[in-house]
């Protein structure tokens, strides 16, 4: 029952995070009525269902029957399945904990968007995320020197690759991410997390290289792989941190 609850949840939050990277990306207010981008026809409330209405009306708009991007249905789906597995795997009735790994998932999901389409992370949602996570975290009991140290870790580390290389082996918004990824998991966990991300980007790249849909000069969002691996971390981090040191010792 929480199950489902939760992924309706995630439904509702995906359809809204669509609403957010279009629009902010398009540079307009995220208030007001949803409408189409092509005919600008006002929507009703039930062609806003996620997924089922996209469905319905065969992946077009019910009034100039301009196709919708796939990124809609899909981007709600992720969410609401991104949500469950925080449900599943929630600590024993730890609501606190269930409740910051839903802020981190919606969080994670709209950089994961933005870097994946548009290769950005915007100020405003890495910052308030990181904000939002420290003091979630603070809440739920966690360490404030465990998040300091995460914090400065994961800004620190991007931010000399930055300087050392001036921005061309990352974007200053990897930085902010930093500070956000600390922020979420705490420390040692954030720097489990950085690793995770090079060892999937690495894997990833090598796939691609091999398919040869990526040359060798274009670059992969690194913020994808930092993303998804902070999820991941923040559910399975202890099993990680516990599994390497049985393997180092
Ligand atoms: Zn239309």
């Amino acid at each position: 029952m929480l199950l489902l609850l939760v992924f309706i949840l995630g439904l509702a939050i995906g359809s809204f995070i669509n609403v957010v990277v279009i629009r902010l990306s398009a540079g307009e207010r995220l208030n007001g009525r949803s409408y189409c981008r092509n005919c600008r026809s006002t929507l009703f409330w039930y062609h806003n269902i996620p997924v089922f209405s996209f469905l319905c009306l065969g992946g077009r708009c019910a009034f100039c029957r301009q196709r919708i991007s796939w990124q809609y249905p899909l981007v709600e789906l992720t969410t609401g399945l991104v949500f469950v597995l925080g449900a599943y795997y929630m600590p024993a009735d730890d609501w606190w904990w269930l409740l910051t790994y839903l802020v981190l998932a919606a969080w994670v999901v709209i950089l994961f968007v933005f870097d994946f389409r548009f290769k950005v992370l915007p100020d405003i949602i890495t910052l308030s995320g990181a904000v939002a996570l420290f003091f979630l975290n603070l809440a739920r009991g966690q360490s404030l020197i465990s998040l300091l140290i995460a914090v400065l870790a994961g800004t620190g580390f991007f931010a000399v690759q930055y300087f050392i290389s001036r921005g061309r082996w990352i974007g200053a918004g990897d930085i902010r991410l930093g500070a956000l990824m600390g922020a979420a998991l705490g420390w040692p966990q954030v720097a489990v997390a950085v690793v995770l991300a090079y060892w999937l980007g690495a894997v990833v790249g090598l796939a691609l290289l091999f398919n040869k849909k990526y040359s060798l000069k274009s670059e992969l969002a690194f913020g994808t792989f930092l993303t998804a691996a902070t999820l991941a971390v923040f559910i399975w981090g202890e099993e990680m941190v516990s599994w390497y040191w049985r393997l180092v010792s």
